[in-house]
């Protein structure tokens, strides 16, 4: 795991492994050169209630990050400098680090233009981000390079951190957020990712892929007639309902879906008992589908149980109701 420590506490010289490549011991010092007693060189306002007022002669930066349908984007705006940045990350990135991005590319932009001898202070809406840099270590590349830009910016400046509460009116926040969502719509320069995509987005991404292919697999399948028509589709609540029944429970229930259960159908297929049809009608196969939803033998225990299912998959959602109608018949015993 990459781990970059921040500078706390002040004049020590920490070993910063970037883990990468651990086995090779790759590792980085940097020295800690701010006074002593500070932690960093610029500083961070979590605080909820904040003054709206601000001093003359401040500089007023707006950062906000955003991820749509069609990518992840950074917003920068500071009416003072004429500064409106819409940067792009690209489709897999998260929104923190967009976020992140944000305020690194503000410092970055302000070192580029030489701004010095200022009070600085960029907002963000991030809670995450700035916890993340107010933190004394880090795992994250980005937050570490963050910390450098600000270091830099706050070399020649007083900077400020300041949360702001994001879609609260704040004209500075609103124009950041506007410029990010546009972000999220311009091309990328370069190939992607520009930024690492997160493990997070990995798992999400590979998710769906793996729901959309075994949906695609389940629909096209020709066999497991039975089990279909109690799984039309996948069903990853009542899969995880099933997996938490006991052993004899989750048999019966196999035994109901699949049709492979001690009722005559199926008893009759595999030649255990000549007749197929059910015990209590004596009209249709006795399959669980038919127990189940029609057969006007059992009607006072389904009623009991069940109420009035109209199909397989409902009878299923009320797992405890249909194998307490099963234990009322005694069938599957
Ligand atoms: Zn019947």
């Amino acid at each position: 795991m990459n781990k970059h420590q921040l500078p706390d506490p002040p004049e020590r010289r920490v070993r910063i492994h970037l883990g990468i490549v651990p086995k090779h011991n790759l590792s980085r010092t940097f020295s800690q050169d701010s006074s002593p007693g500070l932690d960093r060189q610029y500083k961070i306002n979590l605080e909820k209630e904040q003054s709206s007022k601000t001093e003359q002669n401040t500089i007023e930066v707006y950062t906000d990050g955003s991820k749509s349908k069609t990518g992840t984007g950074s917003g920068i705006v500071c009416p003072e400098l004429n500064m409106r940045i819409s940067y792009p990350l690209g489709k897999n990135n998260s929104v923190f680090q967009a976020e992140c991005v944000g305020i690194t590319t503000a410092a970055i932009a302000m070192t580029n233009r030489k701004v010095m001898n200022n009070k600085i202070i960029i907002n963000s809406d991030s809670q995450t981000v700035l916890r993340s840099l107010a933190s004394s270590s880090t795992t994250s590349n980005l937050i570490y390079d963050c910390h450098n830009a600000l270091e830099t910016l706050a070399a020649s400046n007083d900077i400020t951190l300041r949360w702001v509460k994001g879609h609260d009116g704040n004209p500075g926040n609103e124009a950041a957020d506007s410029l990010a969502r546009q972000a999220t719509t311009l091309k990328v320069v370069g190939p992607e990712p520009i930024v690492p995509i997160p493990f997070s987005e990995y798992k999400t991404w590979l998710h769906e892929q793996t729901q959309r292919e075994h949906s695609q697999l389940w629909a096209n399948a020709k066999d497991c007639k039975q089990t279909k028509i109690a799984f039309p589709n996948l069903n990853q609540q009542l899969t995880n309902k099933l997996l938490r029944l006991d052993r004899s429970k989750l048999r019966k229930v196999v035994g109901i879906i699949t049709g492979h259960s001690s009722l005559n159908r199926h008893l009759s297929i595999i030649g255990v008992t000549d007749s197929p049809l059910c015990r209590a009608c004596m009209e249709k196969n006795e399959t669980p589908r038919h127990v189940m939803l029609e057969c006007t033998g059992v009607t006072e225990q389904r009623e009991i149980s069940l109420g009035s299912p109209a199909t397989f998959p409902e009878v299923l959602s009320n797992l405890g109701g249909m194998l307490g109608f099963w234990n009322e018949l005694g069938w599957l015993e």
